[in-house]
């Protein structure tokens, strides 16, 4: 199928963070963890939708499993690393990574890992923290993650304004932080300008926003020579998911707006550019030699 950029070395991520409809940020002040079980399950039938998306498209992408998902739903996982696409973690219980300890991020971290590994056989290395919850406060948590063998983190969102993640002045591109335990690859989400309106390449803003804006944001990311980040979740492409009540207005908005129109508009967008896992797309960012050594330069940021 023909991709429409301007520079056909550069690959983009497709990433998928697997999870369950109930299981979002949004609610857990009125879905308790621990009522997780009582919910109808979905995560498989719509992860499965995606996998036959991706599939008929021939694209491969990076899905980062919640632990409690792996955990009960090993075959899934099985399905989603059969397929040929790279498997990373989410966390286990979708914890804000600044509402908790540093021992229990590090344990939560563990449990993941050891779940997607009994799922699959896969050790994960890349990692996504829930809601991108890496943010000033909670930077600690890449010591963690290099500490438990994390080569690449997609967790620090270059964004100001949104009221549960982001560092506004946080690097935009791919690049290599250096921590006292260690170095980790970090591949932000992405965002882009396109005709004065902000747009983040993915979840809530794809559903909301014209498909056609993301497709122009990817493109100017795409003309900066550099990959973008795309990411979706299974529950935003089910717009039969049951209705959670009480969970206030923004909250509403943010979870159901433009469900019925996603699937299409997915559909549409991994037709227009080139696609692939995270590794793809970081080794199309770096090129032959073009990644830096781990000495400190341009490319590398020490926080
Ligand atoms: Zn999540």
């Amino acid at each position: 199928m023909k991709k429409h950029g301007t520079d056909s070395t550069i690959c983009h991520a497709l990433t998928v963070d697997v999870e369950d409809y109930f299981q979002v940020s949004g609610f857990e002040n009125r879905v308790l963890r621990k009522q997780w079980d009582q919910y109808e399950s979905r995560v498989e039938a719509n992860t499965d939708r995606l996998l036959s998306s991706f599939d008929l498209h021939e694209v491969r992408g990076t899905f980062f499993v919640l632990g409690w998902v792996a955990e009960r739903y090993p075959a899934l996982v099985k399905r989603i690393a059969k397929a040929g696409h790279e498997i990373a973690s989410h966390g286990y219980w979708h914890r804000l990574v600044y509402d908790i300890s540093e021992e229990e991020f590090a344990r939560d971290l563990v449990d993941s890992k050891d779940a997607i590994h009994n799922a699959c056989g896969v050790e994960t290395t890349a990692y996504r923290a829930p809601s991108f919850s890496i943010v000033e406060k909670s930077l600690w948590a890449l010591d963690i993650l290099i500490e438990h063998g994390f080569t690449q983190d997609s967790s620090i969102f270059p964004i100001s304004g949104h009221d549960r993640y982001g560092i506004a002045d946080a690097k935009r591109e791919i690049h290599v932080i250096e921590r006292r335990s260690g170095s980790i690859e970090e591949f932000p989400p992405s965002l882009a300008h396109v005709m004065g309106v902000k747009v983040p390449v993915g979840g809530g803003y794809f559903r909301l926003l014209p498909q056609a804006l993301t497709s122009m944001a990817i493109a100017k990311i795409e003309n900066e020579r550099r990959p973008a980040m795309f990411y979706i979740h299974p529950w935003e492409v089910d717009p039969q998911q049951p209705r959670v009540d009480d969970i206030g207005r923004m909250n509403r908005f943010r979870h159901y707006v433009g469900l019925a129109s996603t699937q299409s508009k997915l559909s549409r967008l991994i037709s227009n550019h080139k696609f692939g896992t995270v590794a793809d797309s970081i080794r199309s960012h770096w090129g032959d030699g073009r990644k830096p050594q781990l000495a400190p330069d341009s490319n590398t940021v020490a926080v």
